[in-house]
């Protein structure tokens, strides 16, 4: 019962109009369902053949937005997914474009690296505009935001400045008024951030732990 209790509370924090993704890389049907249950209406995954899985016993009474580093030889797999977040490379961005062709059109949001750590996915900042304008001549993706992972910090307060800077990036871009360019989602903020990265601008959060606990494998 405790998924259902910690929804509820995390509900009860945040504005309405941002959206709960419940991050749910290695949590099973039955965690996932009560997540459902108890409201959840968006799932983000990590690994496409989890997710297929997933999916295939789960299926569309809910979104499934993938939410972890999509790799080339994944993407056909990919295109159940109805939201791709971590749009980083020209060319994922391309063979995703070319296999959804004649099926749909791939709502995507491009992942920023804002904090510039060598490990991390993502564009870089100083790099999106350009890379946002190639993708907008993509016929079957549509860009609808930007998404972010910011760096594991102990206090959470001092991820702040990586989500202002990504606001600024955010309004700045939606300024812009790129055709075929929508920019309404901003996704940051996960179990320890969310409450700094809604006062920073977020209006997806993705909430792993805080929904379903520590994953096993952590420890
Ligand atoms: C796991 C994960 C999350 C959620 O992390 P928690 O700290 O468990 O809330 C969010 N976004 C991405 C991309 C993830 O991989």
């Amino acid at each position: 019962m405790f998924i259902k209790e910690n929804i509820e509370r995390i509900k009860k924090e945040i504005p309405d109009y941002v959206t709960i993704v419940a991050a749910t890389k290695s949590r099973n049907v039955n965690e996932i369902n009560e997540a459902i249950n108890a409201g959840i209406k968006i799932i983000g995954e990590n690994y496409v053949q989890e997710a297929l899985k997933k999916y295939k016993v789960i299926g569309n009474q809910v979104k499934w937005h993938m939410i972890g580093h999509l790799q080339s030889n994944k993407v056909k797999k990919a295109l159940f997914f109805d939201m791709i977040q971590t749009i980083d490379r020209l060319k994922i961005a391309k063979k995703l474009d070319n296999l959804c062709a004649g099926k749909k059109i791939m709502p995507c949001l491009v992942q920023v690296n804002i904090s510039g750590e060598k490990t991390k996915f993502g564009i870089r900042p100083e790099e999106a505009i350009d890379f946002i304008k190639q993708l907008s001549e993509l016929n079957h993706i549509r860009i609808k935001g930007l998404m972010t992972m910011e760096p594991y910090l102990k206090n959470p307060e001092d991820a702040r400045p990586y989500f202002r800077k990504m606001k600024n990036l955010f309004y700045y871009i939606k300024n812009l008024n790129i055709p075929n360019v929508e920019m309404k989602i901003l996704s940051m903020g996960m179990s320890s951030s969310y409450k700094i990265a809604i006062e920073e601008g977020s209006n997806m959060i993705r909430i792993g732990t805080k929904i379903f606990g520590k994953r096993k494998e952590l420890g």
